[in-house]
């Protein structure tokens, strides 16, 4: 039986390998393994919510063995450091318990087909400090992180300094993590106040969101990102384009032109890479951020046996353009990777893959939601406000909720939540 190995169970990997699952594992006619560092799924967007706590994933993180026992694949926990194409073998690193003591030593996988999809991390572009000063939205153990920072300060206000002293957060990168979480933190603090932390109100919060470039949400048209801005600067976070970190330090961050921005937490979200053991892995072809560079079909583009789907693919479209980093190209990559395994083991032409943007959406928590639909229907794009598209913006997590537990699953889940949203507290306070 031929072995597919899909490595990574993010928000592409893991819609592959369910399908790959349903339909050929099940039917005995592969074997599918998945194998992802962690032992649970959360997609990635949640990640702010997580941070601020207005999302507590323990409804929403899936367990990976539970979902493949129930879907017909196989989960194996690692974390893939080589891949050895002459023996068509993935290499995992040894797995170390708590303590840091290895309990399983390195192992290999065997595939006959091999997908990567690992996604990708935060790119400190190796500027001074930031490493050990400022904290990165790339998991949930980072989010739960700078939850527990948070909290501690607030509680530090409410029991020793005072009303007169202040959270200061400095977050990088005006893109839509900076955006959201800079508008969520707002949000989250209206609700801390109701959960005993009662000295605590907007204006002991100081959020600067810091954007080297000339305006926050540079790859969005000019429109949304004006609507934010007016947006943030209401609710009132202070937003600093043009200025550019040079370096991080405890006290605050540090740009070009000489001045210190004073923070008591700092988070780095400006811009993205793949881990820098893949570069070149296994002899494959990769960019300047370590992406694989991928063909039409998905292929990698010195192994046809090897695909590479979502943030950690490189794929130029016709016009040149690269696709970009997010969950809608990751699951469309997810689907037409699905059909070229398929097509491969079944002798038959593969197909091309285009990606269809169907806009971008920023949540600016509950005040409010901007971002712009394009598609055949809006001959472009259309500029989108307010409920409607909060609607849409939730949809985008709900696609990926059927894409990996069906319809049925997914609205059992969403009343779940609304039970949940009235049996626990709307905050995760611990
Ligand atoms: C805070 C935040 C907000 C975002 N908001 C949006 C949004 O609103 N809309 C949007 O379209 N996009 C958004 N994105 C981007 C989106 O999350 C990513 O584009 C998307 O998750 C990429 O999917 P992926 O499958 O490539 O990787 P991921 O979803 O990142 O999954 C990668 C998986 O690989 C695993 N992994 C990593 N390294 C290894 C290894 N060496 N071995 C084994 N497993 C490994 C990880 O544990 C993870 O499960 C946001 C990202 C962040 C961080």
């Amino acid at each position: 039986m031929k072995k597919i190995v899909v490595v990574g169970g993010g928000a592409g990997g893991l819609e592959l390998a369910t399908k790959l699952g349903r339909k050929l594992g099940r039917k005995k006619k592969a074997q599918i393994i998945l194998v992802d560092r962690n032992t649970t799924h959360l997609w990635k967007p949640l990640l702010h919510e997580i941070a601020v706590g207005t999302m507590d994933e323990g409804n929403d993180a899936v367990s990976y063995r539970a979902h493949a026992y129930g879907n017909s694949f196989h989960f194996r926990i690692g974390s893939m450091i080589d891949i050895d194409r002459e023996n068509r073998q993935v290499v995992l690193a040894p797995v170390l318990d708590e303590e840091g003591v290895e309990f399983i030593p390195s192992t290999r996988i065997d595939y006959d087909y091999l997908v990567i999809a690992l996604g990708s991390m935060s790119n400190d572009f190796g500027t001074e400090g930031v490493k050990d000063h400022c904290i990165f939205l790339d998991s949930a153990k980072q989010a739960h992180r700078f939850r527990n920072k948070l909290l501690n300060r607030f509680l530090r206000i409410q029991r020793v300094q005072g009303e007169s002293d202040h959270v200061r957060i400095a977050i990088v990168g005006g893109g839509a993590t900076g955006v959201e979480l800079s508008a969520e933190l707002h949000h989250a603090v209206k609700e801390f106040h109701h959960y005993g932390f009662n000295a605590i109100t907007n204006d002991h919060l100081h959020v600067t969101l810091v954007e080297a470039g000339e305006r926050i949400l540079p790859a969005l048209p000019e429109r949304i990102s004006s609507a934010a801005t007016r947006e943030l600067t209401h609710i009132g976070v202070q937003v600093k384009t043009n200025t550019m970190i040079t370096s991080a330090s405890a006290t605050g961050l540090h740009t070009k032109d000489g001045e210190t921005i004073e923070a008591d937490l700092m988070v780095w979200a400006a811009g993205i890479k793949v881990p820098d053991f893949m570069a070149n892995i296994g002899g494959l072809e990769t960019n300047r951020i370590n992406q694989l560079k991928v063909n039409e079909k998905l292929q990698t583009s010195r192994d046809d046996h090897i695909f590479a789907i979502g943030d950690c693919a490189e794929f130029i479209q016709e016009d040149g353009k690269r696709v970009p980093p997010r969950a809608q190209s990751a699951h469309q990559m997810a689907a037409v990777c699905y059909d070229n395994i398929v097509s491969s083991l079944n002798g038959k032409p593969l197909k091309t893959y285009h990606y269809h943007d169907h806009g971008s959406l920023i949540s600016l928590a509950n005040y409010s939601t901007v971002g712009s639909l394009m598609g055949n229907l809006t001959r472009g794009s259309l500029f989108i406000e307010g409920r409607m598209a909060r609607l849409v913006y939730i949809s985008l997590y709900r696609m990926h909720q059927v894409a990996v537990h069906g319809l049925i699953k997914t609205g059992l889940l969403m009343f779940a939540g609304k039970i949940n949203r009235w049996l626990r507290p709307r905050l995760k306070l611990h």
